[in-house]
């Protein structure tokens, strides 16, 4: 983690939902982000940060009514196993701030087989060209 900053802070900068779930792991309601919709190409920034983590091209329709990737960008996110809600997951962060994302399931689609499964209040679009 390079951003680190105090409760007090975050709780000042982000949106009730943002702080809910980047800062207390939460989970938004299936289906509420409009991000379930964005189609265009550009990048998907962490919205604590601003850090590109995910390029429109590896978005897929999951069906889950959560924003769905099947790759991440080179070292944008970091992974720690959850074992909460008696299930065990692998929870997913933004490298850069630790802001919680999602979850990362191993039943995505081709090439990698991988489903992030992340909080569209996490995640903060970019329209344009991708890549960063
Ligand atoms: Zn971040």
């Amino acid at each position: 983690m390079t951003i680190e900053k105090s409760d007090e802070e975050w709780h000042r900068e982000l949106t009730p939902e943002q702080y809910q779930v980047l800062r207390q792991h939460g989970t938004e309601r299936a289906g509420t982000s409009p991000l379930n919709k964005e189609h265009r190409e550009g990048t998907f920034r962490c919205a604590g940060c601003g850090e590109p983590l995910f390029d429109s091209h590896t978005k897929f329709e999951s069906g889950s009514g959560w924003p769905s990737f099947f790759k991440p960008l080179e070292g944008a996110v970091g992974t720690t196993e959850d074992r909460s809600h008696s299930m065990q997951r692998t929870e997913v962060h933004c490298a850069k701030c630790g802001g919680h994302l999602g979850h990362v399931f191993p039943d995505g689609p081709r090439p990698t087989g991988e489903r992030y499964c992340m909080n569209g209040a996490a995640l903060k679009f970019e329209p344009g060209k991708s890549g960063d």
